[in-house]
């Protein structure tokens, strides 16, 4: 036996450790700020720490959830600040909680002109870290008609625009609408070789997962990477990393929905996955939700499929993230 093949077999023992072990992540979408986590967001602060959370971002969707992502960011800090004094330790607790701003394409019909400017406005006043989640989105037949998707494709290409004049990374939401996402992207100024950006929970096939990495985006990977049966999925993220490398990946939650198999508790997960009410995160169930604390079960997945064990990627998607949102925060140690 080689060498290499030695190390090979080494390898795959590794990825096979169990979750005892905890790694320093970033949780890169979140819906954090969904009333789902009203309850108990303190506890759900301290248990993501726990797991190794220590960066996550919150997403905008619509417009008038903009301030309660403040505010929720925030009670983050505060949170945080409150369990330093409590244990004493300033390392104790401590997540980051960031904004990106952004108006999503599955609530194109509560979108008006308006909240195109007071985005902009809010882009100028507060400087988010990002600009999303944006995008193209045609999952049920009435977001096909073609008022609707026209109206879709408008406010993304002007938020493309926005990222572009201040110059930040987007997070992109494209469901059933990759080619036509891809196209805007190969034509529009936005440049995520310069900007960053991340293509969020990414579910389309291998060679759009090889397009959106060529054009300088990393491919976010939920807790749907746990399903032993998203074989399409498993693909697609083999075929990038195959052409390009792990340094394409990061992982989110996207919590409260995306709950990692391993984490449902009941049928619920489809309900998630296909909301059928105007505001999918609060209709999330809080039995089922998803949670930052689950972040973990991410990486062990992709660690299997990968065959790279859990702390050489940890600390490789901690790169990337910082890569694609262009920040430079330090690995903890
Ligand atoms: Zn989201």
């Amino acid at each position: 036996m080689s060498d290499n093949e030695s190390a090979m077999i080494a390898e795959k023992t590794i990825v096979r450790e169990n979750l005892d072990k905890m790694y320093p992540l970033i949780d890169t979408h979140t819906h954090f700020d969904a009333p789902v986590f009203d309850d108990d967001r303190t506890q759900q602060v301290q248990q993501a720490y726990a797991q190794g959370i220590r960066h996550l971002v919150l997403v905008g969707y619509l417009h008038q959830y903009f301030a309660r992502m403040y505010d929720t960011q925030r009670s983050v800090n505060y949170i945080t600040h409150l369990s330093n004094t409590a244990y004493n330790d300033p390392d104790k607790c401590h997540i980051n909680a960031h904004i990106a701003l952004g108006l999503h394409p599955f609530y194109i019909e509560q979108h008006t002109e308006d909240c195109l400017v007071q985005l902009e406005k809010m882009v100028i006043d507060r400087r988010p870290l990002a600009i999303g989640e944006i995008g193209l989105d045609t999952f049920t037949d009435a977001m096909k008609a073609p008022d609707t998707f026209a109206k879709q494709v408008r406010f993304f290409k002007t938020q493309l625009d926005i990222a572009v004049t201040h110059q930040l990374p987007v997070m992109l939401h494209i469901r059933k609408a990759h080619a036509e996402a891809l196209a805007i992207l190969k034509t529009h100024k936005y440049n995520a070789h310069k900007l960053g950006g991340i293509a969020h929970s990414f579910s389309g096939g291998e060679q759009e997962a090889k397009a959106f990495v060529k054009l300088g985006f990393k491919l976010g990977v939920t807790g749907q990477i746990t399903n032993p049966n998203a074989k399409k999925l498993h693909r697609a993220i083999q075929a990038a990393v195959d052409s390009y490398g792990i340094e394409c990946l990061v992982i989110e939650t996207d919590c409260p929905d995306m709950t990692p198999i391993m984490c449902q508790t009941s049928s619920g997960y489809h309900l998630a996955l296909e909301p059928t009410s105007n505001d999918k995160f609060d209709s999330a169930h809080s039995h089922n939700r998803n949670v930052p604390a689950n972040l973990p079960w991410v990486l062990s997945s992709l660690s299997e499929l990968l065959e790279v064990s859990h702390a050489k990627l940890a600390k490789q998607l901690w790169q990337n993230s910082c890569d694609a949102l262009k920040v430079d925060w330090a690995y903890p140690v």
